[in-house]
């Protein structure tokens, strides 16, 4: 019997016991493809040897200091890297211990921003249906992720939700792509007028989705318009890239190839690949220098945070992308995975929609590629895909979203971006031949 509470105890969990590459082995010595990167996190694969001696190295010399006594070399570091890299306006970091905490960050740091500021009513945020930014109980109610919601309803805050910006259910017959990101990007307009502008600090949105719907990038000018109605109502632009971040969509950060910079930024999940827990959020220097000149002290904190062991592993971490030019990797893997599961998918009669960028893959299935009509919820076929393929040695992420209460089938991909030939061919054979059992 175990005594760990583990979030579904019903279920029959293998015991991992070591990784090398994109493989993790259990304690029978059994294989598993790792293509979900756990959820995005695994960029590395495992193992990675110069992660793990940039650890010891740190573990020997100062392994914790408190962040309110001092600062240490590679947080520093870190966020110099980081900054470097970021959007222009982004110039300050501010560490965290994972993705949930960055979101609670970041929506904090927003409500303190105009109250130094007087704007004492700006306390509301808005996001999109079918988002997820963590499960803390403010980032929750940021979400709209009905099926985590639920259960702990009423939230501490009620968000109003626009759509996600999702081509394949959301384009209208005949409308041009551009055309389709303005309309759904002027859904916040409509939803900053109906809640009152004076009163919304934010709106926070995943630049490519990731966790409820698997991989949804949005259209071309979707994101400038967000920025330019967020401008125009002086509402600040989250952009959360926990999961579409750190090099997964093929850019370092994903808004990157929306051309637009965010006034806040948080990433977790690949900017330390695994090898510690550690979330991250970047600011811009306007809200920095109106704190500092305000009350003068972020009203927000956690023990962990900079942690000297988890920015080395992280610093380790993005070191080793940059120097094995390993976003090109993620550039030409990606392209060739979208290519490798259409030819092998495309023509299944369940599956709906394949999309995504670089490393960061999605799959919808549907009960009827005509009518886009989902599958039937209580098959779970999700579940179902989830456990034959981890049965077949291949771990990806499935989830059953909400699609405006309708329940949706998707697969995330998410690998490592080490990945050669044989593991994209793996991964394809492997889905395919599970996905042809179970809907087939
Ligand atoms: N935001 C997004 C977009 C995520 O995908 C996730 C995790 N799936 C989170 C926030 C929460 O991150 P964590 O699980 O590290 O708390």
């Amino acid at each position: 019997m175990t005594h760990v509470f583990h979030r579904n105890p019903r279920a029959e969990l293998p015991v991992a016991a070591r990784g090398e590459g994109p493989y993790i082995y259990d304690t029978s010595g059994k294989q598993y493809l790792d293509a979900s990167g756990g959820a995005a996190v695994s960029c590395l694969g495992h193992s990675n040897s110069s992660v793990a001696k940039a650890m010891k190295q740190q573990i020997d010399g100062i392994s914790f200091s408190h962040s309110g006594f001092f600062t240490n070399q590679p947080m520093e570091d870190l966020a110099d890297f980081l900054v470097k890299r970021a959007p222009a306006n982004l110039d300050r970091v501010y560490f965290v211990s994972g993705g949930s905490e960055a979101v609670e960050a970041a929506l904090k740091l927003a409500r303190q921003y105009f109250l130094e500021k007087g704007e004492t009513s700006r306390t509301r945020f808005i996001s999109r249906r079918q988002s997820y930014h963590g499960n803390t109980i403010g980032a929750l109610a940021a979400g709209g992720n009905q099926w985590r919601r639920e259960p702990y309803a009423p939230l501490l805050m009620s968000v109003p939700l626009i759509s996600p910006c999702y081509e394949y259910r959301e384009k209208k017959n005949g409308e041009t792509e551009w055309d389709f990101g303005q309309r759904v990007a002027g859904e916040l307009e409509t939803a900053l007028l109906d809640t009152g502008p004076e009163n919304v600090c934010a709106f926070i949105c995943e630049p490519v989705v990731g966790a409820t719907m698997g991989a949804v990038p949005a259209v071309k000018g979707y994101f400038k318009r967000i920025r330019e109605i967020c401008d125009q109502y002086g509402v600040l632009f989250i952009a959360d890239e926990v999961m579409c971040g750190m090099g997964r969509t093929g850019s370092l950060y994903a808004v990157e190839q929306e051309d637009v910079a965010p006034d806040i930024l948080v990433t977790a999940k690949g900017l330390g690949a695994g090898y510690q827990p550690i979330g991250a959020m970047l600011v811009s220097e306007g809200i920095f220098t109106t704190i500092v000149n305000g009350s003068g002290f972020f009203q927000h904190g956690h023990t962990y945070m900079g942690h000297p062991v988890a920015c080395a592993a992280a610093l380790a971490v993005q070191h080793y992308i940059e120097d094995n030019d390993l976003l090109s990797s993620v550039r030409h893997r990606g392209a060739q995975l979208a290519e490798a599961l259409t030819s092998r998918l495309g023509n299944n009669p369940f599956v709906g929609d394949i999309r995504g960028r670089g490393l960061f893959q999605g799959i919808e299935l549907v009960a009827d590629r005509m009518t886009k009509e989902p599958l039937d919820p209580s098959l779970k076929i999700h579940a179902k895909i989830k456990s034959a393929a981890m049965a077949a040695g291949l771990m990806c992420y499935p989830m059953g979203g909400t699609i405006d209460g309708q329940r949706g089938d998707h697969i995330l991909l998410a690998p490592p971006f080490i990945i050669n030939d044989g593991h994209i061919e793996e991964i394809v054979d492997k889905l395919g031949t599970v996905i042809d059992e179970i809907v087939g």
